[in-house]
């Protein structure tokens, strides 16, 4: 044989390996229409920030959606620039066979500065409340064969005033604490963070700050889904709730597209708003979280602690 036709067979056992490789592992579950459903729903409560009518609403909607789920909540006061406010995570758990915990967290409130221009946080906020209420069906009534997942939608993600260290992340802030204490975080194996994933035009951002195996788990995940154009074009730092955790030892990553609109000119104005998002985006984004969950509770990846 020549070393022509060696290496056309070669490639060619390449080939069929990989389409193997994929068709085994399948396509991940995930229904986009219905997570764009309940994006239209939250932004129809409009402005959502701590302390509102309209957050004690989602707050409803998110539990109401959780039937048959086991839900703790993580809920305190904190004093913000704009005086005592009301924080509260909601936390649903989903028991697995095996020993540990992924975490997979989401902001569910808006923007506080801007709560009486309009607006209504389509992207930052009703997005990543929604993915995680997909997840939830996705989850529920289901054996898992794997880690416990907890979905968390954090609160009190964005700054009253100013964003700075004490004013931004009140809810993962507390958790981390809280979870310290109970002996949580050593039992996380890895805490990812979606926010702002639903923009039509999705580039989620290499995190620098993020655990690299985590993040190359993700990528991987990205990959077998044919979606690796839509990540890690920039590599940026971006402070988001995976940070308290990150800070505490647990493995944690940051899935934020923070190119919202050009040079992100629709992040935390009224311009964010439903018509800039696309179920493809949601897509993307739901099936790779389902992937990396997948992939995360394989073992292979993470490095022994
Ligand atoms: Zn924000």
């Amino acid at each position: 044989m020549t070393s022509l036709k060696m290496k056309v067979l070669l490639m060619l056992l390449a080939v069929t390996a990989a389409a193997e490789q994929k068709s085994e592992a399948g396509q991940p579950s995930f229904n986009a229409v219905r997570a764009m459903q309940y994006t239209r729903e939250i932004v129809r409560f409009g402005a959502r920030p701590i302390g509102s009518e309209n957050h004690k609403k989602l707050e409803n909607y998110i539990v109401s959606h959780l039937k048959g789920v086991e839900v703790a909540e993580d809920a305190f006061t904190v004093d913000t620039p704009e005086g005592k406010l009301p924080v509260r995570n909601l936390i649903a758990k989903f028991p697995g066979s095996k020993d540990g915990i992924i975490v997979i967290a989401g902001h569910y409130d808006t923007n506080y500065p801007l709560r009486n221009t309009g607006y209504v946080g389509a992207n930052d906020g009703a997005s990543s409340t929604a993915i995680l209420l997909e997840l939830a069906n996705q989850l529920r009534g289901k054996r898992r064969d794997g880690y416990s997942v907890w979905l968390v939608w954090t609160d009190g993600e964005e700054a009253v005033k100013q964003w700075s260290p004490t004013d931004s992340l009140y809810g993962t802030r507390h958790l981390a604490e809280s979870w310290q204490k109970d002996g949580t975080i050593k039992k996380i194996k890895a805490l990812i963070v979606e926010d702002m994933i639903a923009d039509a035009d999705l580039n989620i951002e290499h995190e620098m700050a993020s655990t690299p195996w985590l993040e190359e788990l993700i990528l991987q995940a990205a990959t077998e889904l044919g979606y690796q154009s839509h990540f890690y074009a920039r590599s940026i730092s971006v402070e988001d709730d995976h940070l308290p955790f990150l800070k505490k030892g647990v493995p944690s990553a940051d899935m934020i597209d923070l190119d919202y609109g050009y040079n992100d000119v629709f992040h935390h104005t009224p311009q964010d708003t439903l018509d800039k998002l696309s179920t493809k985006s949601l897509e993307i984004s739901g099936k790779v979280i389902v992937r990396a969950i997948e992939l995360l509770d394989k073992d292979s990846h993470a490095p022994a602690p």
